[in-house]
């Protein structure tokens, strides 16, 4: 039987709903909106789509989102002054600073620089600590935060399964790892010096893909029945010539046939990546506010 789809474009617009009804009760509780404050340095068409979209799910969510779009020539001393300002600002819940950055401007010190009640995105090590010590203040990273939704109302309770990732990036698969262990997984994390990757992938009750390779796990590398979360984007060529079509990091017809339930790609992950951010954000205004944070 052909594996279950897990549809994320579904479970996300659920969320952004449930999302703006609670912005609504913020504001009220707090007479004024959630804010979030973007930043985009230069005009690179994936950022400056990313951008786009995320600042429309801002305003969709009933929330207040401010954009700074900067040029490409942006000095690293500017850019860090806008993140002062915007971490004085009380009217700013959240701070996303769209990456990557320019090659003028160190990365590091631009997250490092954003205060982590206002990281949205994750990415402070201030968050990435509190993840790992299972802080509950932690503001984890969307896309993995994305990831544990979908296994979780698929599956219901993890504790005692065997859970592979592939990927150890710090905004994918070393949160995802965190996620994981915090829901008591037994956790594997994969990456491009495991040796026999697909023997590892065939213990994993739940496999999840964050690797950038198109279709890199085929079918014969996953246990039957097993919950397979695809977080990889790649883009391929299509069927018709000059054109392409993106395709996650599984072998998804290959992988449909063997396993209990996946994600598709796009149609997955990609859409609660979004819903996450806007998540995140109204989770750090109640927490300014000294308001309970909503379920
Ligand atoms: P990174 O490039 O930062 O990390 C990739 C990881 O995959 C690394 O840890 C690398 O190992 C590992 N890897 C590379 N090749 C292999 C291999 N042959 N076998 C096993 N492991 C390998 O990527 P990200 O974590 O940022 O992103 C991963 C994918 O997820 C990308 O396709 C990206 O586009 C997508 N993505 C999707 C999002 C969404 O919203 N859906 C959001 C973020 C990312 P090593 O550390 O040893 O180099």
């Amino acid at each position: 039987m052909a594996a279950a789809l897990i549809d994320g474009r579904a479970a996300a617009e659920a969320l952004r709903a449930r999302v703006g009804i609670a912005a609504d009760f913020f504001r009220a509780a707090s007479g004024r909106a959630a804010g979030l404050a973007t930043v985009l340095v230069g005009e690179d068409p994936a950022s400056s789509v990313y951008i786009r979209s995320k600042i429309k799910a801002t305003h969709e969510a009933n929330m207040h989102g401010v954009h700074h779009p900067l040029p490409a020539d942006t000095r690293e001393e500017q850019l860090l002054a806008l993140v002062e300002q915007l971490n004085r600002d009380p009217s700013v819940d959240g701070i996303l600073v769209q990456l990557p950055l320019p090659d003028q401007i160190d990365t590091a010190r631009v997250i490092a620089a954003i205060d982590p009640d206002k990281d949205v995105d994750g990415f402070h090590v201030v968050n990435a600590g509190r993840l790992a010590v299972g802080d509950p203040d932690a503001l984890v990273p969307c896309t993995p935060l994305g990831c544990l939704h979908l296994l979780k109302s698929h599956l219901g309770s993890l504790s005692g399964l065997e859970a592979v990732v592939i990927g150890r990036s710090n905004i994918v698969g070393k949160p995802m790892a965190a996620l994981l262990l915090a829901e008591s997984c037994t956790v594997t994390i994969a990456h491009s010096r495991t040796s026999d990757l697909p023997e590892v992938c065939r213990r994993a009750d739940i496999l999840v893909a964050a690797v950038g390779r198109a279709e890199m796990v085929r079918g014969d590398w996953i246990k039957p029945g097993a919950c397979l979360i695809d977080v990889g984007i790649n883009r391929v060529a299509g069927a018709e010539p000059g054109k392409t079509r993106i395709v996650g990091d599984v072998a998804f017809d290959e992988a449909r046939e063997v396993a209990g339930a996946i994600t598709p790609v796009p149609g997955g992950v990609g859409p609660m990546t979004i819903a996450m951010l806007l998540r995140n954000t109204l989770v750090a205004a109640h927490r300014r506010a000294n308001l309970a944070v909503p379920e």
